[in-house]
């Protein structure tokens, strides 16, 4: 692997999660683990010459705790040290890494340098780990550059044991398994064996340009997911829930749902109250295509838009970025169609 001739700089941000916890030698009991003693507790670090520094979440967090006032202290951290470091590695818990991959994914308008997040299954203080490694990888992909001596990843990206995956195209789909993300409608930016070998033709190249933060989000949207044999009562509760803005409808198949008139006229109803309804499959794989069968194009009819291959994390912290921008319904349903950052794939 190639890095620039001088030292690398990293700034490691560290936010809590399984990776960042270490047995106690007194006590024996698993405790946050203190990155300013990183290169005592991991002294491989050592071995890759970089410089680093880091930042801590005090306290830190169970990622199940994490919500946009995180993810705003994270985008800014990256903002404040943008020019003085060349990567970044944020240490997360897996269970809303790629919610945070996606949301950063939003608030970094023309990201130029490597955002990796990465965390861990086991503990970083358990013999059989699997975040040193992780850790160590997300060190190196942050700092690689290219024959040109440009950072090789210049995006939000999830570095998970054998895989390097685009942040706003990855979901948790293991709770157990060291290969615990998957892009399931995007190719991997890295495959990580003996050496990494970068997917180049899939790596997002932007244009220079600096670097614009944006860290208000709108916590007025949520997911809806259908099954069978919900009621109208509950259908229509839901979709009258005070202050909601946007919801992420998540539908059968390739975006299908039933086609009672009382079930079209609940959604057409919220439709004209002016809340924004994306059209987003169950399905981990595939995506919408609502003029497949009847059933979706009765909701592209009363005004649903497709949500296309988009995972249900970057729609739901799409809405939240667009709201948070102020824009009008009409406005975020025409992002809501665009690819901002290659969160989706518009057919
Ligand atoms: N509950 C933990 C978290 O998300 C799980 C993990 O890190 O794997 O913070």
């Amino acid at each position: 692997m190639k890095t620039s001739n001088h030292q690398p700089k990293i700034l490691i941000i560290y936010t809590g999660g399984t990776i960042g916890m270490i047995e106690n030698p007194e006590t024996l009991a698993l405790q946050p683990f203190d990155f300013s003693h990183l290169m005592d507790n991991v002294p491989k670090v050592k071995k890759l010459h970089y410089d680093i520094d880091n930042i801590q979440f005090n306290p830190p967090i169970d990622s199940s705790n994490m919500d946009p006032s995180h993810w705003r202290d994270i985008a800014l951290a990256i903002e404040e040290n943008y020019d003085r470091y060349d990567g970044f590695v944020v240490l997360h818990g897996t269970d809303t890494m790629a919610f945070t991959a996606s949301a950063l994914s939003f608030m970094l308008e023309n990201l130029s340098k490597p955002v990796i997040i990465t965390g861990s299954q086991l503990p970083i203080g358990e013999v059989r780990t699997d975040g040193e490694e992780n850790l160590i990888t997300a060190l190196q992909v942050a700092a690689a550059v290219d024959e040109r001596g440009r950072p090789r990843i210049q995006e939000v990206a999830i570095l998970f044991e054998n895989y390097l995956w685009r942040g706003n195209r990855a979901t948790k789909m293991s709770a157990d398994n060291f290969n615990a993300f998957k892009s399931f409608n995007y190719p991997e930016l890295a495959e990580i064996g003996l050496d990494i070998e970068y997917n180049t033709l899939y790596l997002r190249q932007v244009p220079p340009r600096p670097l614009k933060v944006c860290t208000d989000m709108d916590c007025n949207v949520m997911f809806l997911e259908l099954n069978p044999g919900m009621t109208e009562q509950t259908l229509d509760y839901l979709l009258h829930t005070p202050n909601i803005k946007g919801i992420v409808l998540k539908t059968y198949g390739a975006g299908n749902t039933p086609t009672h008139p009382w079930f079209i006229k609940c959604i057409k109803e919220a439709v004209d109250r002016g809340v924004v309804i994306v059209n987003v499959t169950q399905c981990v794989n595939g995506g919408v295509n609502c003029s497949l069968y009847e059933t979706g194009k009765a909701l592209l009819d009363v005004g649903v838009i497709s949500g296309y291959d988009i995972t249900s994390e970057a729609a739901v912290t799409k809405l939240m970025f667009l709201f948070g921008q102020r824009y009008t319904a009409g406005m975020v349903k025409k992002y809501m169609a665009s690819d901002l950052c290659g969160e989706v794939t518009i057919p």
